[in-house]
């Protein structure tokens, strides 16, 4: 069913305010508003609690943390459809390019993460992948050791069968 992102944001935003007020980060949120997703509104919040959850946890203290979300339109043979982006950039201590590509699945924690005192199951990003999968989407990373990560959630603007009867010029996400 149709999901409002900005009810995402909120609901994000409020269940990961005991971490992110612990470390003195700020959680700002960036994009228009009135975007529109299919899908189940549990699990997307789930999805993006995981990921600001991590942004917080492999970052210092003190620095920001953005969730920026945007639409991309379809091409314009309207062959694909259109796209929401929900990004989240953090300027924490980065993801080594050996571990880049093992990430998302179950258990893999890197080392630094590995030998934090407060320590995780390794099973949230396998979760995040899971669920933007079962939305049609996917889930990719973007990573700078020491400078910071940005995880970008690609989830369909509307559901597989409207995008092929609706002709390519049509206005998708917009305000209601
Ligand atoms: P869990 O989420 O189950 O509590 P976890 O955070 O270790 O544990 P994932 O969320 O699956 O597990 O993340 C897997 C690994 O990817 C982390 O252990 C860490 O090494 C790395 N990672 C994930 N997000 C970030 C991030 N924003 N910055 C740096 N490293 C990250
Ligand atoms: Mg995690």
């Amino acid at each position: 069913e149709p999901v409002d992102v900005d009810k995402i944001v909120v609901e994000v935003l409020d269940r990961t305010k005991t971490p992110s007020s612990a470390k003195h980060i700020d959680v700002a949120s960036l994009g228009p508003h009135g975007l529109v997703v299919y899908g189940n509104e549990n699990q997307l919040v789930t999805a993006v609690v995981n990921l600001v959850e991590n942004a917080i946890a492999y970052s210092p203290e003190s620095t920001t943390v953005s969730i920026t979300t945007s639409i991309s339109a379809g091409d314009e043979t309207g062959h694909e459809a259109g796209y929401i982006e929900i990004a989240v950039a953090d300027q924490g201590i980065g993801i080594e390019p050996r571990d880049i590509d093992r990430i998302f699945e179950r258990f893999y924690r890197a080392d630094r993460a590995r030998s934090r005192a407060t320590g995780g199951t390794g099973l949230g990003l396998a979760i995040v992948k899971h669920i933007a999968t079962n939305h049609g989407g996917r889930v990719d990373v973007a990573s700078t050791v020491g400078v910071g990560s940005t995880f970008t959630l690609r989830l369909p603007a509307r559901p597989a069968e409207a995008a092929m009867a609706l002709p390519p010029s049509v206005e998708i996400g917009g305000t209601p």
